[in-house]
């Protein structure tokens, strides 16, 4: 087999393949800590969209499975290593290729840090809207890859509502660009869809041509809200968006996150504060937006509803819905989950998740993009164990019912990955199913792309 590695080292720049164990360390794993990676046999680390054909083309030729990464962060176990794979690093793809301020587009390359892309469009007076939480450590090309969500979805949709074309190469080394560089167009199938949210198992997305938007003249106007449950929390978002407000951003922490975060940051929150509810508008009138919101929130039972005095203070409280993925860390070893529900069937979905919470004996911290439906029930459990604990795994299997039987689904914006494979085929049933298998053997016959992930 090391003749065949030489053979992909000859074939693109000096020092582009590793192969050393400890070098290759850093590639294994992604951020979900349930999940066991295996033993690349090698690593590309590619510049260019030539070195990702050569790639793919050499590991057709010796069937090696080919794990695409970016950087890493997936919480579905989708970067994950595989036992004689080739992990294919697009992370080093960094160009921004063009930026047209005029037809506000940008074509980026897959390895362009998400928040990098927002950074270069500030400066014509734009922005790149979808903003995952990991918008400093994760790519664009990962970012397609999963369809990622963020906090802005609420108003801009999600990763798949600013993309525009790809450019990606196919198993085998050919290089397909879908989509168009117009705001209209329908030629032909929506390529461009099929590859958004395929997971690195159709072929690797190299560059894309991404929509901007124009940029708010100002920071948005944000308000925190305090309630005494997390079920009170979640009947106010739903009266702020039965009463058509239009939040820019609209998040949901539970008493579990807010506890984590408080012991480790002194936020303050007194014990009348169970839920926090961060809300912005960046509309036309944001200070008008927030105070309607306030006004709901205090009619729905909140014990405190303070609208932000500074900018400053507005970073600060997005600041700690950013911190509550490291605080929960703090507490042991956490599964993260992502279901959604339709907005209005949110309130229901949160008791679901107390129930199940309670019912299995299980330590569940829940954070949401509660303007999308969109929770994260985390399941903490001790960091010593050896596998995810079955009364964790049977909660979970109780809460992705709950969201299918409330009209929702298994992942708003993670992805299936490894960790949620088993419900799929409940979700999409047999027809949809059969469907997703056709698709990947057209593409894929050999089914080399990202193995063991999705389906
Ligand atoms: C602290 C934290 C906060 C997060 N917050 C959010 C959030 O708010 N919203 C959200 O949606 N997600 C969030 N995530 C999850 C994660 O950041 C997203 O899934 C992100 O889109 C992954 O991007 P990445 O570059 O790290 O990709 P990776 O983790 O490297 O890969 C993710 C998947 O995409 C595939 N892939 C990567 N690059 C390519 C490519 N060029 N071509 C084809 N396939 C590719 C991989 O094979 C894998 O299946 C968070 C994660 C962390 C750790």
């Amino acid at each position: 087999m090391s003749d065949a590695v030489d053979e992909l080292r000859k074939a693109v720049p000096d020092g582009r393949v590793l192969t050393d164990p400890d070098l290759m360390a850093a590639y294994r794993r992604d951020e979900t800590p349930t999940v066991s990676p295996g033993q690349p046999r090698c690593v590309l680390l590619a510049g260019r969209t030539s070195d990702v054909a050569a790639a793919l083309a050499w590991a057709q030729r010796h069937r090696v499975p080919v794990v695409p990464r970016g950087g890493g962060t997936s919480l579905a176990g989708g970067a994950t290593a595989t036992d004689g794979c080739l992990v294919l690093s697009t992370a080093r793809l960094t160009a921004i290729r063009e930026l047209d301020p005029a037809n506000e587009t940008v074509v980026a390359e897959a390895g362009v840090l998400t928040a990098d892309v927002d950074r270069a469009a500030a400066a014509h007076g734009l922005m790149y809207a979808p903003d995952p939480s990991s918008l400093e450590i994760s790519t664009i090309g990962g970012n397609l890859a999963t369809n990622a969500g963020g906090l802005r979805c609420v108003k801009y949709g999600v990763t798949r509502d600013s993309v525009l074309g790809l450019e990606v190469v196919l198993p085998g080394g050919r290089v397909l660009r879908t989509g168009r560089r117009t705001v209209k167009g329908v030629t032909g199938y929506d390529l461009t869809g099929l590859f958004v949210g395929s997971e690195g198992t159709l072929g690797v997305i190299t560059s894309a041509t991404l929509r901007l938007r124009p940029r708010p003249a100002r920071y948005p106007s944000t308000l925190a809200a305090g309630f005494p449950s997390f079920g009170a929390a979640a009947r106010a978002v739903a009266a702020i968006l039965a009463a058509r407000l239009r939040p820019s951003l609209l998040e949901l922490m539970d008493s579990v996150t807010l506890r984590a975060i408080e012991e480790w940051q002194n936020t303050g929150f007194g014990a009348d504060v169970q839920a926090l509810l961060i809300a912005q508008d960046d509309g036309e009138q944001p200070d008008l937006g927030v105070a309607r919101m306030r006004d709901v929130c205090l009619r729905e039972g909140a014990s405190m509803a303070e609208v932000s005095g500074s900018e400053a203070e507005s970073r600060q409280l997005l600041e700690l819905r950013r911190l509550s993925y490291p605080a929960l860390d703090r507490l042991g070893a956490t599964l993260t989950e992502d279901v959604c529900v339709p907005r209005t069937r949110l309130p229901e979905m949160v008791a679901r998740v107390e129930q199940a919470a309670r019912r299995h004996g299980v330590l569940v911290a829940t954070v949401a993009h509660a303007g999308d439906g969109n929770l994260h029930p985390l399941f903490v459990f001790d960091r010593g164990l050896p596998d995810v604990p079955p009364q964790v795994w049977a909660a979970a299997d109780e809460i992705f019912r709950a969201a299918l039987e409330l009209g929702g689904t298994l992942t708003g914006e993670h992805g299936v990955g490894i960790i949620k494979r088993r419900w799929l085929g409940t979700e999409l049933g047999p027809e949809a199913m059969a469907v997703h298998h056709a698709i990947k053997n057209a593409l894929d016959p050999d089914g080399i792309m990202n193995p063991g992930k999705v389906l």
